[in-house]
């Protein structure tokens, strides 16, 4: 049985360890390969392939990208795209300047209540990245207004809040076409993740699927059972493939390392999709 969680964050976006810490933790729990995929950029790719060979560790080099479609937050995972695709590195730029306004303009709101500020954010975010809610959680939390960061997910941090603010992301049919003409291999992550926030029609699913999309991620921890089951039967239907991951996010979330898998052939078939290939041990 080879063990592949195709699905982690490292501190590159909103994970709290370096992308080695990742590979080494990844050996740690068994696995034979990871899939790294920060939000929004590929900067952890070399520190992570570099690890491959004294970890043993396979690594799937990946990217989630941040979309929305009608005020709806949607994550794509891209897989084994080319990472200086001027489409999408353009559209990662818009991403990443709009995130710094908008959680500019949250910690503005949440400072008007509670005791921090933003080079308290700063302190917790990557330096040329995905600024996220997460890093503001980190600061909430250092300032002891929370225990974790799920604590500051609960009303501060949640979309429906006070304190929320929108930012810009890629429509996600445009996604799935930039992912598809830069050699990658577009899977939506957690499609009917319902508990955290409003989720895709499944008309809007069908159209991703017309677009290009490759596969549904179905075992996650935010997926109850039955949400995953419909999801299994909806990728069946449209004959494409379905994945597993843990969403590891170091000490920032419960998810543990091979929580959720994905079957070596699916893997397979990502890489004979996709434009890089895997690298090996
Ligand atoms: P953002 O991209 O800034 O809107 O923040 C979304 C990110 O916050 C997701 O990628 C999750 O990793 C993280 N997140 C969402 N809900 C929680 C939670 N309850 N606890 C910890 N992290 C969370
Ligand atoms: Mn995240
Ligand atoms: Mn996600
Ligand atoms: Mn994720």
């Amino acid at each position: 049985m080879m063990l592949i969680d195709p699905h982690t964050h490292s501190n590159e976006s909103d994970g709290t360890d370096t992308p080695a810490q990742l590979m080494q933790g990844a050996a740690r729990a068994g696995l034979a390969m990871v899939g790294l995929t920060d939000h929004d950029v590929t900067f952890g790719w070399e520190e992570a392939g570099a690890a491959v060979p004294e970890t043993g560790v396979a690594l799937l080099r990946g990217m989630e990208m941040s979309c929305a479609w009608e005020g709806i937050t949607v994550h794509m995972l891209s897989y084994l795209h080319d990472p200086a695709d001027p489409d999408l590195l353009a559209a990662a730029r818009k991403t990443i300047d709009s995130r710094e306004n908008r959680a500019r303009i949250m910690v503005e709101r949440i400072s008007q209540d509670f005791p921090i500020t933003w080079d308290d954010v700063l302190r917790y975010a990557p330096e040329d990245g995905a600024i996220g809610r997460p890093h503001i959680a980190d600061a909430l939390v250092a300032a002891g207004s929370f225990e974790n960061r799920n604590q500051a997910f609960e009303y501060v941090l949640h979309p429906r809040g006070p304190y929320y603010y929108f930012h810009w992301a890629q429509d996600p049919v445009v996604a799935v076409q930039q992912i598809r003409a830069a050699g990658g291999v577009p899977v939506i992550a957690h499609p009917l993740a319902r508990q955290r926030q409003r989720v895709l029609p499944m008309s809007v699913l069908a159209d991703l699927v017309d677009a290009g999309l490759a596969g549904f991620e179905t075992n996650h921890p935010d997926h109850t059972e039955a949400d995953a089951q419909i999801l299994r039967d909806l990728a069946a239907k449209h004959g494409i493939f379905i994945t597993g991951s843990s969403d590891y996010h170091g000490t920032g979330k419960p998810n543990r390392l091979a929580q959720n898998t994905t079957p070596l052939e699916v893997i397979e078939e990502i890489e004979r999709q996709g434009k890089l290939d895997i690298i090996r041990p």
